[in-house]
């Protein structure tokens, strides 16, 4: 079964249900930045959601 990455925004931000999860890596940051961008104003960069916030599910 194909690995996924996963990003559980709740360990982030405590009170945001915001669930990401994708086949492709590249997608999962992508949407991930974007998602922290818009709606928590915060900005990461690719190393610290892969390192920080992306689960191998
Ligand atoms: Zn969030």
């Amino acid at each position: 079964m194909a690995q996924a990455h996963k990003l559980d925004c709740e360990t982030a931000a405590a009170d945001c249900r915001f669930i990401i999860q994708s086949e492709n890596e590249t997608e999962a940051i992508e949407l991930a930045k974007a998602h922290m961008n818009e709606v928590h104003g915060k900005g990461y960069t690719d190393d610290e959601l892969r390192s920080e916030h992306l689960q191998v599910v």
